[in-house]
């Protein structure tokens, strides 16, 4: 069973918001293909895994320290005096190793994933230990790209490649055990001890006067250009209420030491819709604080 779900993550969300309102370097952009990717091969390995038995608790995501080292774990798979660690690699395209060396196929060395896998395992090991478990760990580094090719010199035991994703599944799903409520607080300290990082100090810097205000499409990104709220470019039709709160969901998240009011939101949404209608929506979704020119409102 899945113990820990995984959602998407903050920084993603935010970096989809700034993309559309303002220009990324190149850096920027490559950064955000980079986590798009990530989360995309994460979903997918997820949607793999629902295809395990019930004999496992399953954790996505973690982020976990020892000794002040922070180790990320894509997902954890806790079986009978057992865990798997998952890396999980969304490469796309021909990769070469030679010489413990790693190639993207624009021929630029990488850093070694499976040194980067060691790094965790070893993190984890100790924690695990700290923790009062003494368990082995199998660790793993799962592409599950169709479009990936790797070539090796020597083979890895610990490298899952796409055509070898259904056979990986069918081993562990032949060694079922149950697991005793010892695993089960594990899989519960493991998931208190989940560090939330913010995402902020990792963004494009970027001001409430520098991004392009208006209103967003919710299918396919670009700006709304009328009052009606019809997509020029998709033809997506949104209902005004829903459209606004999004757009108000998505000023929270990217100003959250700004204030909600009638002024702000009309301003964000580029003019779109009148401060009469704004003020209504907000009115009915927020609590309103203050009076007059002091008002403003905080969420429910
Ligand atoms: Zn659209």
């Amino acid at each position: 069973m899945v113990f820990k779900q995984r959602s998407e993550p903050l920084e993603l969300v935010l970096n989809r918001f700034l993309k559309a309102r303002m220009d990324f370097s190149e850096d920027e952009q490559k950064h955000f293909w980079t986590i798009t990717k990530g989360y995309e091969g994460e979903v997918r390995s997820d949607i793999w895994l629902l295809g395990l038995t019930d004999n496992w608790l399953i954790l996505h995501d973690l982020l976990l320290e020892y000794s002040q080292s922070i180790f990320q774990i894509d997902t954890l798979i806790i079986a009978y005096e057992k865990v798997y660690l998952l890396d999980i690699k969304n490469f796309e395209g021909d990769y070469v190793v030679k010489e413990n060396k790693w190639y993207n196929p624009a021929g630029v060395t990488q850093k070694n994933p499976l040194h980067q896998l060691e790094r965790c395992e070893t993190l984890l090991e100790k924690l695990l230990h700290q923790l009062g478990f003494k368990l082995t760990i199998d660790s793993y580094l799962i592409f599950n790209n169709p479009e990936f090719h790797l070539y090796i010199p020597s083979i890895e035991p610990a490298i899952i490649f796409p055509t070898q994703l259904n056979r990986f599944l069918k081993k562990l799903n032949s060694r079922p055990a149950k697991l005793d409520k010892k695993y089960l607080q594990l899989a519960k300290q493991l998931e208190d001890l989940h560090i939330i990082e913010s995402p902020y100090p990792k963004l494009p810097p970027y001001t409430f006067e520098k991004v392009k205000k208006g209103m967003i499409c919710c299918n396919c990104n670009t700006f709304l250009t009328d009052e009606t709220l019809i997509c020029k470019n998709c033809g997506c039709v949104e209902e005004v209420e829903a459209a606004v709160l999004r757009s108000v969901k998505e000023f929270i998240l990217l100003f959250p030491d700004m204030i909600i009011t009638v002024d702000s939101i009309y301003n964000w949404c580029g003019g779109l819709k009148s401060k009469k209608v704004i003020r209504r929506i907000l009115s009915r979704n927020f609590i309103l604080i203050g009076k007059a020119r002091a008002s403003h409102y905080v969420e429910q």
